[in-house]
């Protein structure tokens, strides 16, 4: 940690366990996060912050930097609904593509813009185009950060019409799926309108939503550490060495869970 970080305030919900990789929250548990990436912007975390205060939702935002940096505020506004924050850059770089340095301080500079800005101390990390090798993963878990993926993606980015969102989200639902959305970066005029079906028709089915901080509390004891045993030895013992692609199962995200049982 650099000494220049200022004393953090409380964070929402307590410090969560570190864990190398997650995709999936507690498969036993009815519970879901929804977690919207790229933000804040101006034109849409808002009205995205207006539809989880009218259903009494908490998600997590997962930021870019210079975004905070520009529009503290908005950064600001979703602390104090009470939702959690996750590190995604600073400037959406594909990490795999620089030097150790370079994803370093994109991870370390977003990490403390955050802190600076909002009072936030946020653990997560999640890498822009899902680009990760081991050295990605070591680095975000040499700053305590957790790297969180997803479980469902409704490619709301594609702009596929709001119907087609919801569908994949309400067709792939359960226990603790990770929902990727996204706040900013474009046009996500789609995804604000179909959060509200979302939420109403998946509350409707018994899930209640929490952030990724609640989720990785409640993963069930063996999951982080089985997790974190199925790569992080290798990575301890090789730092530094050439990028590295995580099997092709790990990487795909939602039998994560499913591999424990
Ligand atoms: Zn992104």
């Amino acid at each position: 940690m650099p000494p220049s970080t200022p004393p953090p305030l409380p964070s929402p919900t307590p410090e969560p366990p570190l864990v190398y990789l997650m995709a999936h929250g507690n498969p036993n548990l009815p519970e879901i996060a929804l977690t919207f990436d790229d933000g804040p912007s101006p034109d849409y975390t808002k009205s995205v912050l207006d539809v989880l205060r009218h259903y009494h939702v908490l998600a997590t935002f997962f930021m870019i930097g210079s975004w905070v940096e520009r529009y503290p505020d908005l950064a600001r506004a979703v602390v104090a609904d009470g939702h959690a924050i996750g590190d995604h850059t600073w400037n959406h770089a594909d990490l795999t593509q620089l030097s150790a340095d370079q994803m370093m301080k994109q991870l370390s500079d977003t990490r403390d813009t955050i802190q600076r800005v909002t009072g936030y101390t946020t653990h997560l990390f999640r890498p822009p185009y899902m680009a990760y090798n081991r050295q990605v993963l070591d680095i975000a878990h040499s700053l305590k950060l957790s790297t969180i993926l997803w479980s469902i993606d409704p490619h709301d980015y594609t702009l596929p019409g709001k119907g087609p969102i919801i569908s994949t989200v309400l067709t792939n639902a359960q226990n603790g799926s990770v929902v990727l959305m996204h706040d900013g970066g474009g046009d996500r005029s789609q995804t604000v309108a179909a959060l509200s079906t979302i939420i109403e028709q998946l509350q409707g089915r018994g899930f209640t939503f929490v952030t990724i901080p609640q989720m990785l509390q409640h993963l069930p004891p063996s999951s982080d550490a089985s997790l974190a045993e199925r790569i992080a030895p290798a990575a301890r013992d090789a730092p530094g060495e050439a990028p590295w692609e995580l099997d092709q199962e790990l990487a795909g995200s939602d039998d994560l869970a499913e591999q424990k049982n």
